[in-house]
C-alpha cells in the first residue's frame, strides 16, 4: 500500500465468465479479488465476453471451464483476442486457466464430436476428448505449492509436451489423463488445471503465487502481511484447513 493510505490497483481480468464458469469456477475472482483487498491493494476487476471491448490493463488473468457447447461459443472470440494475450502472457502476467480454457490455453483440443478447436499455444499441451469422462475429487502433490485439492469433470485427455511442466503428481483421482499421474501444466507465469472446485479458495498458495507475482511486476513490491479478519472461532487459515481436509476426505 503506498502512502496516505491509498490503495494501489492491481486490475484482475476473468474470461469469458458467462460461458466458461462451472463447478465454482467464479469463486477463483472472489479470493483474488477479497485477498487483494487483504494484502491492502485496490482490485479493479475485469470481466470479458465475446463482443466485450478487452481491458486496457491487465495484470492478472484467470479464466474457467466450460462444456463444449461452450468452448464451441467462446472459440472463434478467444482466437481473436489471441494476440493480446500472447503479448500478455510473453510480459510475465500471471494467468490461471482452469479445465476448459486450460485445454484452449494449448496447441488444441479434439472434442469426441466435432472439428478440433485450435488453441493458443501458451502451454505446450495437446487435449483429445474420450468416452472416459474423468470426474471426482482431486488431490495433487506439487513442489511449488504443496498439496492442491480441487474437483474434476472433463472428458478431454490432456498431455504434456516438453515446455510444459506438471503442476503436480496425483494422489487422488486422475488429473490430466488417465495414463499418466500429471496434473495441470505450468509455463513461466502460467498455471493450467482440470481443478474445479474452486481451486484458489482451497489453495491459497497458488492465489497468493498470482497475486504477489502481478504486485511484483505492476507495482514493484513483495507481499506484505496478510490482514485477514480472525473469523471466531476459527482464524482464515484455520478455516482454509478445514475445507481443505473435508475436500480430501470426500469419495471419489
Ligand atoms: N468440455 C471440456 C471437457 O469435457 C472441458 C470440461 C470442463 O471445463 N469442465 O473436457
Amino acid at each position: 500500500m503506498s502512502a496516505a493510505g491509498q490503495q494501489k490497483p492491481i486490475h484482475v481480468l476473468q474470461l469469458y465468465p458467462r460461458d466458461m464458469n462451472i463447478y465454482g469456477d467464479y469463486g477463483n475472482a472472489l479470493v483474488l479479488k477479497q485477498r487483494l483487498q487483504w494484502y491492502g491493494y485496490q482490485p479493479i476487476m475485469h470481466t470479458y465476453d465475446p463482443g466485450d471491448e478487452f481491458p486496457e490493463q491487465v495484470d492478472l488473468l484467470i479464466g474457467g471451464g466450460g462444456q463444449d457447447s461452450g468452448q464451441d461459443r467462446i472459440h472463434q472470440d478467444l482466437l481473436q483476442i489471441g494476440p493480446q494475450l500472447r503479448a500478455l502472457a510473453a510480459g510475465g502476467t500471471p494467468m490461471l486457466a482452469v479445465c476448459g480454457l486450460y485445454q484452449l490455453f494449448g496447441h488444441y483440443f479434439d472434442p469426441r464430436e466435432g472439428p478440433r478447436l485450435s488453441g493458443l499455444g501458451l502451454l505446450d499441451v495437446t487435449t483429445v476428448g474420450t468416452e472416459n469422462r474423468l470426474i471426482g475429487n482431486t488431490v495433487i502433490q506439487s513442489s511449488e505449492f504443496g498439496e492442491i485439492i480441487g474437483y474434476e469433470n472433463h472428458s478431454g485427455q490432456t498431455y504434456l509436451g516438453d515446455d510444459a511442466q506438471p503442476l503436480g503428481q496425483v494422489t487422488l483421482g486422475e488429473g490430466n489423463n488417465d495414463h499418466d499421474d500429471h496434473e495441470g501444466a505450468r509455463h513461466q507465469n502460467i498455471i493450467g488445471s482440470y481443478l474445479h472446485g474452486a481451486l484458489l479458495p482451497k489453495n491459497p498458495a497458488i492465489a497468493d503465487f498470482l497475486i504477489g507475482t502481478a504486485v511484483e511486476r505492476e507495482h514493484g513490491e513483495q507481499l506484505g502481511e496478510l490482514q485477514a479478519p480472525v473469523t471466531a472461532p476459527l482464524t482464515l487459515d484455520q478455516l482454509t484447513e478445514r475445507a481443505r481436509e473435508t475436500a480430501a476426505s470426500r469419495p471419489r
